[in-house]
């Protein structure tokens, strides 16, 4: 892709080279819907140029070493980051390139208004992931500005918060890109958020419309409550309307933006028509069809023209989609006697803890885990401290302000648009929050069960769903929380991972007399993790290091071979059998860890051919595991070989296979999985790999083990998840960000299929 291109000429397939947030705009744009037209500069420009002008090199000596839990050592390394990028001169070439397209948008006048938007890109992570952590430039002007514009975007990839998000993700910052959106500004009379949902209870059947006078910002700031509307899909009649008093607001002037009053008789008035908000609804379910997921929009009216925005899938899609909460204020239930504040639902959990009253960012430290965050209003800088917290209580805000959003993405209770939240509760005090209802308790109240729409400890599942699911887990200081989630154990836990956090070669622990030494630290992850999942399965697959991953662990270069291509070389089960140490140890660990917690597995990955197996299987009976009946026995498939002989590798003993589709795809297409030049051919979704796929689901289905798949695929394509489900695929296993969604596609596609099963039997 070019290094700047226009709106038109992209859509949502382009999301790698700019952004979610550019992919979402060029198909919108393309749809022929308001959007205001613009440009965006892609990942490959930003990637070029911090790394021709040796700037990646700089940050990544910031950056080494760097413990994140530090925050005044993060904030001072984040900053020398941004420095280091804004002092980046561009190439002239880029340079004159985004000239012309800022010339052409601004045809026939000189310089106009735009807004300088930036969205993380990553291969083959979700968008979603980034939302809201870079930052957004508005009312920019002028050629110069908007190159300094573009440039403090690209830095704001290294914001201490987003650094900190993904070492805790565990993603790579440099595979980490950002494509900056340049959009002709509207400055609107009125602007909000639209959901194609009920974002707060996920019921589909309505949409629900936020809006403010002035420029939406507000809104996500929560720093203005905002009328609230919901619109009945079906009739299009308007159901609820929340109209809140609005004193202040964001406008622009002379190029800068203010907060100025709202006249005094404009305050209560009702901030979009009943025409408009119609008008508005239907063309939310027009973006909804178009992208079969509900969308989160940002539109704007002017001069009583619409515009949309932004749009981008819902990312908190939870489980509880048949929760009917109270909608409004007020249809609350009558006042309790301990009930202390009301305010809007924004996060559909009950949760009780100690109150944590936060007055700025420097005062986040004080909160504890467990504690409730009480504040005026969040920002992504809480983002860390928000994690600790069972619930967040806020003075402003409505049910899209950034407390809400993320809370819904914790799944912790959330109550917005309190008033006074920060006046009425005091440090210390134990609270009750129910994030369904709106309301928060002195004390634990005795609340009615029956009043408790939601509660994390009953732990709701309204969608059961035959086909398992299963989460891909790396780190285990990570398992309690995702643990706490809707899934059914883990598929895929990778030894790289915990290996690599042991940073010591596990040879150079043999060398040095220390086995036991080695052995126990791998068990203390272990542990950690079957425990957090107390009896559902947590599938350990053994270690998959490749040689030159292994060297980079202390005293690897002594112990592994080079190799010009080790992603074909030295690695899997033909390790074990070669030079069986490794694997040996941690064969022990499973069996210890398994005295205490029966529910841990083992996996075997990149096996080339039957005899491997066979001998793979004999080192693990050696170890005695198999004197347990209770423990499973699983083989990747992730080698074409493996699709092929399927029935020949399960006649040598195995309880389950899991699809490796990461390397399945690249040796079926024969792409490298990680080379960017051949990255546009690498799609697990080409015909050839889908009818491997199939086949190997349909062959353990008749051979009666159990199949599960565990590459990234289905954590990216619902529609590949609709098929393993329509296929018979005993469980799936996703990323944790793809959790609920995936519950959610699974269950409506078995949905589909017992319906299209009645009606042909009623043929
Ligand atoms: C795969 O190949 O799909 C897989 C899950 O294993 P890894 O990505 O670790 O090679
Ligand atoms: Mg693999």
């Amino acid at each position: 892709m070019e290094d700047v291109v226009w709106f038109s000429e992209v859509g949502k397939d382009d999301t790698k080279s700019v952004g979610g947030k550019g992919a979402n705009l060029g198909e919108l744009y393309n749809l022929k819907l308001p959007v205001p037209n613009g440009f965006i500069v892609t990942s490959q420009a930003y990637f070029s140029s911090v790394s021709s002008s040796g700037t990646l090199d700089r940050i990544r000596s910031i950056l080494y070493g760097l413990d994140v839990e530090n925050p005044l050592l993060l904030e001072t390394k984040a900053k020398a980051c941004q420095q280091e990028i804004k002092k980046i001169k561009l190439q002239t070439l880029l340079q004159k390139k985004i000239d012309k397209f800022y010339e052409k948008l601004s045809a026939p006048q000189r310089s106009v208004f735009v807004a300088v938007r930036s969205s993380a890109t990553a291969e083959d992570l979700p968008q979603a992931s980034f939302a809201g952590q870079q930052s957004t430039f508005l009312n920019v002007r002028g050629a110069r500005e908007v190159k300094e514009a573009i440039l403090a975007s690209w830095a704001s990839l290294f914001e201490a918060r987003a650094i900190f998000y993904r070492v805790q993700e565990n993603f790579d910052h440099f595979r980490v890109g950002i494509a900056v959106p340049v959009q002709k500004m509207v400055q609107p009379e009125v602007s909000g958020v639209m959901f194609t949902l009920d974002p707060v209870t996920n019921n589909k059947d309505k949409i629900t419309i936020e809006a403010i006078f002035g420029l939406g910002e507000l809104i996500v700031a929560g720093s203005v409550t905002p009328d609230h509307y919901e619109i009945d899909k079906r009739s299009f009649k308007i159901t609820i309307k929340n109209i809140v008093s609005q004193e202040k607001q964001l406008v622009k002037t002379k190029g800068a933006n203010k907060i100025l009053a709202v006249s005094k008789p404009f305050q209560r008035v009702q901030k979009l028509s009943d025409d408009k908000l119609i008008e508005l609804a239907r063309i939310g379910q027009k973006i909804e069809k178009h992208y079969y997921f509900p969308q989160d929009i940002e539109w704007a009216y002017k001069g009583g023209k619409l515009y949309i925005v932004q749009t981008r899938p819902v990312t908190t899609l939870t489980q509880n989609s048949k929760l009917k909460t109270q909608n409004s204020r007020s249809q609350l239930p009558p006042t309790s006697n301990q009930l202390l504040l009301r305010g809007a639902p924004a996060s559909p959990v009950i949760a009780t803890g100690r109150v944590s009253l936060i007055k700025s960012k420097k005062e986040l430290y004080k909160v504890q885990k467990g504690d409730v965050l009480v504040t005026e209003m969040t920002n992504p800088d809480f983002v860390p401290a928000m994690k600790k917290a069972v619930a967040i209580v806020t003075d402003r805000g409505g049910r899209t302000s950034h407390a809400a959003i993320v809370s819904r993405e914790l799944g912790i209770a959330c109550v917005v648009g309190t008033g006074e939240a920060t006046k009425k509760l005091k440090d210390g005090m134990i609270i009750t929050v129910d994030g369904a209802k709106g309301l928060v308790f002195k004390g634990k109240p005795a609340i009615d069960k029956k009043d408790l729409a939601f509660s994390k400890n009953k732990n709701l599942k309204p969608h059961k769903t035959a086909t398992k699911l299963y989460v891909n887990l790396a780190e285990p200081y990570l398992a309690p929380q995702i643990a706490a989630k809707d899934v059914d154990g883990v598929g895929l836990l990778r030894a790289e991972f915990m290996l690599a956090q042991i940073g010591v070669h596990p040879k150079k622990f043999l060398e040095d007399g220390q086995k036991n030494k080695f052995i126990e630290k791998l068990s203390q992850g272990l542990s950690t993790i079957v425990h957090a999942f107390g009896r559902r399965p947590v599938i350990y697959r053994a270690s998959d290091l490749k040689s030159n991953e292994y060297k980079g662990l202390k005293g690897g270069d002594k112990f592994e071979p080079k190799e010009a291509n080790p992603m074909l070389g030295y690695r899997g089960a033909f390790r074990y059998i070669k030079d069986p140490d490794i694997f040996k140890m941690e064969l022990e660990a499973i069996k210890s860890v398994r005295e205490k917690h029966s529910n841990l597995h083992l996996m075997i990955p990149y096996v080339r051919n039957v005899s491997e197996l066979a001998a793979v299987r004999k080192l693990v009976e050696e170890a005695g595991l198999f004197k347990d009946d209770y423990f499973k026995f699983w083989m990747m498939v992730e080698i074409p070989s493996n699709a092929i002989l399927l029935n020949q590798f399960i006649k040598v003993g195995i309880d389950g296979i899991s699809i490796g589709s990461n390397d399945l795809t690249m040796l079926i297409l024969g792409t490298d999985r990680d080379n960017e030049e051949v990255a546009s051919e690498f799609t697990e979704l080409d015909e050839a790999v889908l009818w491997a796929f199939k086949k190997i689901v349909k062959t353990a289905n008749a051979a009666g083990i159990t199949c599960s798949i565990c590459g990234q695929a289905p954590s990216i394509y619902p529609e590949l998840t609709e098929k393993l489900v329509s296929w018979g695929i005993t469980s799936i296993s996703v990323n944790p960000d793809a959790i609920d969604s995936t519950r959610e596609i699974i269950y409506q596609a078995e949905h589909e299929l017992v319906t299209r099963n009645q009606n042909h039997g009623n043929d």
